[in-house]
């Protein structure tokens, strides 16, 4: 989408000014950062999707990325990979980032999946922060749930999954999507975690106002209802 705002976190100085060169020319706003801690500034603040080089300085792209699901930043990300095994991680992870390019790749291939990857997601920044699903409200700005107007107290981690379930309302997510998207990379646990944290969020958010927001698919993962 012309007009989004990209962040291209790459530390070689020659790819970086070239990525921004091709995505300026197709009217984005663009801004170049070369560690990952300005990655993750940049990302958090302004960016509607991340071009991520995984081998970055200060801490790498895949920190970053974790990093930004641990927090609740669903900023769409395409990863930037140099190497065959950096490529396997994400492959294995199942894409926790939503798109991957090799090295070398042409200007023309990224532009393209940078575009396809907006049109998917939307503008982030013009996406209305406080989302509303019948009695739910999710507060993304003040990182708060509500139900019937009242705050509803929640974990970090049961917060992002809930932002994950519901930005994606009568969609199945496996148990793995859902690893990805709310643990994102280097997940410790196995699929009963995902259960569980689901459990919590039925006995916060269902059962005492009797809710049925989540759907369990069995054997599968789970649907957020369409309200
Ligand atoms: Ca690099």
């Amino acid at each position: 989408m012309s007009g989004s705002q990209v962040v291209v976190a790459e530390d070689d100085e020659a790819i970086r000014e070239l990525v921004l060169h091709h995505l300026e020319r197709e009217g984005y706003g663009v801004l170049g950062v070369e560690d990952g801690y300005a990655a993750l500034r940049a990302a958090r603040d302004i960016a509607d999707i991340l071009v991520l080089d995984i081998g970055l300085p200060g801490i790498d792209g895949f920190d970053v990325a974790r990093t930004l699901a641990r927090e609740g930043h669903l900023v769409p990300i395409l990863m930037l990979s140099a190497r065959g095994d950096e490529l396997d991680r994400v492959i294995g992870f199942e894409l926790g980032a939503d798109d991957y390019v090799c090295k070398p790749f042409s200007p023309r291939e990224l532009t393209a999946r940078v575009r396809a990857i907006l049109r998917r997601n939307g503008d982030a920044r013009s996406r209305a922060k406080v989302r509303r699903f019948g009695r739910l409200e999710i507060d993304e700005d003040a990182r708060e749930v509500r139900i019937d107007g009242e705050n509803v107290a929640l974990k970090p981690r049961e917060y992002t999954l809930l932002l994950v379930l519901a930005s994606n309302p009568g969609v199945a997510l496996s148990r793995d999507r859902l690893i990805a998207r709310a643990w994102g990379f280097d997940f410790g646990g196995n699929d009963r975690t995902v259960d569980v944290h689901v459990r919590r969020l039925r006995a916060k958010l269902e059962e005492p106002f009797g809710l049925a927001l989540v759907e369990t698919l069995h054997g599968f993962g789970y649907r957020f209802r369409r309200p």
